[in-house]
């Protein structure tokens, strides 16, 4: 008998996020963002769930040749662009759109020898300050690019720092627009948090969004609004199930370092699920858990392969019993992803980017 953890990736879930990402920025293509092995789901496991995306985007050329070989013709993109000169080759032969966000990148593509032109996002760091030519030497850039007979198309980007939060997108959408007033070139500028919020705008949609962890199904903005809030679907199901049941006593503790003491008699259910699974060490007592599909909490500091949980509310609860660490339950209840994050002072993206390779998964 296997180890009884598991994950499930469910594509219909990413399939009718996607659908909900076109509603919230109509008309606009969509890149569906599928970097970090599909934040984690694999690229395989929701490819065909995604092929009614627009493009592909992502950062490593590992996972373009990857799309290539499941026979994904249409778009790719390359959102850090090329690492070094020679990666342009490689773009060349997997005809990939690339972005362009600094000089280097520019002089790599004008030695570039090419058949084919290249099609590339100018990048413009509009106040995230990480990648980008700030609006002062974006115009400057895109003539650069413009004047090279390597590049055929230019598009024109940037990326919010503050979608999600309190500080919007208001000055970033400014610095951009403004920059970018008399340039010719599609526009790309939304990530999920910006086109389920403000994709309604024509002058925020634009031409293209990069929908990521809306395809994934949870909230970028919990817990302002939450997944259901935004009518997004877990695409990721984390289960396992009680190993052992303890009985405690009024004053026992539980793991290691006795973090949690119990209050009084209680049982206790061992889950086979631990940090070297992908769970959070650091979650607190409280963090919500399923068990049977009812709702009850985290106990004790997770240790590598074990976590212990209250079984109080389940009292029928025994070994073999279903766990939800996040996900849909079997039967039919849900614990959201964004919830057990919160709860460990994390989020979602982490979660699901940190499940380890010895989980088995399996897709339904
Ligand atoms: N665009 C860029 C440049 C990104 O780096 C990311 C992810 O970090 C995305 C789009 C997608 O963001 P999200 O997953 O919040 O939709």
């Amino acid at each position: 008998m296997p180890r009884p953890i598991h994950a499930t990736i469910h594509p219909a879930a990413v399939r009718a996020n996607l659908e909900r990402a076109r509603r919230a920025a109509p008309d606009a293509r969509v890149w569906a963002v599928v970097k970090a092995d599909a934040y984690g789901h694999g690229i395989e496991r929701v490819f065909d769930a995604l092929r009614a995306a627009d493009g592909f985007a992502l950062l490593d050329l590992d996972e373009a040749r990857r799309l290539r070989a499941l026979g994904w013709r249409g778009p790719i993109l390359l959102l850090e662009g090329a690492f070094e000169a020679r990666d342009l080759e490689l773009c060349s032969r997997l005809q990939l759109a690339h972005v362009v966000h600094c000089d280097a990148q520019i002089d790599w593509l004008s030695a570039h020898k090419t058949q084919a032109p290249h099609r590339v996002f100018l990048k413009m760091n509009s106040g995230m300050n990480r990648l980008g030519f700030t609006p002062q030497r974006f115009r400057a850039a895109w003539a650069r690019l413009s004047a090279l007979p390597q590049v055929d198309e230019i598009a024109l980007m940037t990326h919010f720092s503050d979608a999600d939060g309190a500080r919007g997108i208001a000055h970033q959408l400014a610095a951009f627009q403004e920059a970018t007033r008399d340039l010719d070139g599609e526009r790309c500028i939304c990530n999920s948090a910006a086109l389920l919020r403000h994709g309604l705008q024509a002058e925020v949609r634009l031409d293209w969004v990069r929908a990521g962890i809306a395809l994934y199904g949870s909230a970028p903005d919990h817990p302002e609004r939450t997944a259901a809030d935004w009518q997004l679907q877990p695409a990721m199901t984390l289960a396992s199930r009680l190993i052992a049941v303890q009985q405690l006593a009024a004053g026992d503790s539980v793991g290691y370092g006795s973090r949690f003491v119990a209050p009084a008699a209680m049982r206790i259910g061992v889950v086979a699920c631990g940090y070297a699974d992908g769970y959070p060490r650091h979650a607190p007592d409280g963090t919500p858990v399923l068990v049977d599909g009812v709702r009850t909490q985290l106990v004790g500091r997770v240790s590598m392969d074990m976590l212990a949980v209250d079984l109080t509310p389940v009292p029928q609860a025994d070994i073999g019993s279903r766990v939800t660490l996040w996900g849909r339950d079997a039967g039919g209840a849900l614990l959201s992803i964004d919830e057990v994050a919160q709860a460990a002072g994390t989020i979602g993206y982490e979660l699901m980017c940190a499940l380890a390779p010895r989980v088995p998964v399996a897709v339904d």
